[in-house]
């Protein structure tokens, strides 16, 4: 049997990672610190003797006894509302959380992989956006906690690979959605979503002419997964590749859900990126993936969560 240690367990992302892997016949050690991520997320876990919970920081140092075959570090606030009240712990989670991981891994002779984001591309001027691009980031905006955080977790994962030759791999995960996203994390599927069920103005930020790509959860943890078991250690990019507006998507909620709200314009962040969307070419060619769930089902799938949590 193999282990996995997963940080951010508790998370949106970790959570689905730590079921699927559970299945897959893995024993998980799910590590998280409870800051964005929810118990309830990994209830139904507790009696599983495949899964083991640590509340446990991972910017603070890590010691677990147990064998380890893989290290997957998805521990870190991820939307934007999240990242920019806790910078400093986000900033930690992507320094100090990598530095902590990396070095289990090694010690341990395990597999690595880190969860990296599409804001390492910053406001891309490139669209969509290729593995080769290297981005156009404000390091010291209010995102730059973030996105700097996670472009030196991306840089200390290959200096591991480069001296210490650990096995590591890279995602830089696009924008995913799906069932157990906080209702209150601030970004558009859950806002949007939580508006409409409750027929209250949808917020569009700036002109709803920024583009976003949806990738739905089960999607992305398919490419997690192919990306752990394979040999490739350069960042890859996992997102769908299609295209919307922000506002076409709200639009697009607002009919889902049936719903009387009134779609509202609300002034745009600082550092927002006017457009994002993956290049997936390596992903297909090197991994096989591509996402299978169109946005009508996932979104609907998506919507029957919200309505029965919120
Ligand atoms: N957005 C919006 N209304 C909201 C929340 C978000 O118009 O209530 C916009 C946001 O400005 C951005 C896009 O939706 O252009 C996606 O934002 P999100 O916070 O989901 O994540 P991001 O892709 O910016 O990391």
């Amino acid at each position: 049997m193999k282990n996995v240690l997963i940080t951010g367990g508790a998370g949106f992302i970790g959570s689905h990672l730590s079921d699927f892997l559970l299945d897959k016949g893995f024993k998980v050690i799910c590590v998280d610190n409870l800051i964005t991520g929810n118990k309830k997320n990994i209830r139904h876990l507790e009696e599983n003797s495949n899964f083991k919970f640590l509340n446990h920081d991972i910017s603070k140092h890590i010691a677990v006894d147990e064998k380890i075959d893989f290290v997957l570090h998805f521990a870190s606030p991820a939307s934007p509302v999240d990242y920019q009240k806790i910078p400093i712990q986000t900033l930690k989670a992507g320094s100090l959380g990598t530095h902590n991981t990396l070095g289990l891994a090694l010690a341990k002779k395990a597999k690595y992989l880190l969860a990296s984001t599409s804001e390492v591309y910053g406001d891309p001027l490139v669209n969509p956006q290729p593995e080769a691009y290297f981005g156009n980031v404000n390091p010291i905006g209010i995102r730059g906690c973030y996105d700097e955080a996670k472009r030196f977790a991306e840089a200390l994962t290959m200096a591991y690979h480069r001296i210490h030759k650990l096995d590591t791999k890279i995602v830089r995960i696009f924008n995913t959605y799906g069932p157990r996203m906080r209702g209150d994390d601030g970004r558009a599927v859950p806002n949007f979503m939580t508006q409409a069920l409750k027929n209250e103005p949808i917020t569009v930020y700036g002109n709803g002419k920024q583009t976003r790509s949806f990738c739905y959860i089960s999607d992305l943890i398919d490419g997690v997964y192919k990306l752990m078991m394979s040999g490739i250690n350069e960042p890859v990019n996992l997102g769908n590749p299609e295209e919307y507006t922000i506002l076409e998507f709200a639009e697009l909620i607002k009919r889902l859900t049936k719903s009387k709200s009134r779609i509202v314009f609300r002034p745009l962040p600082v550092d927002d990126p006017h457009v994002r969307c993956p290049d997936i070419a390596k992903a297909q060619k090197e991994l096989k993936w591509k996402p299978k769930v169109s946005l009508n089902s996932g979104l609907t799938e998506t919507i029957k969560f919200f309505r029965n949590n919120s």
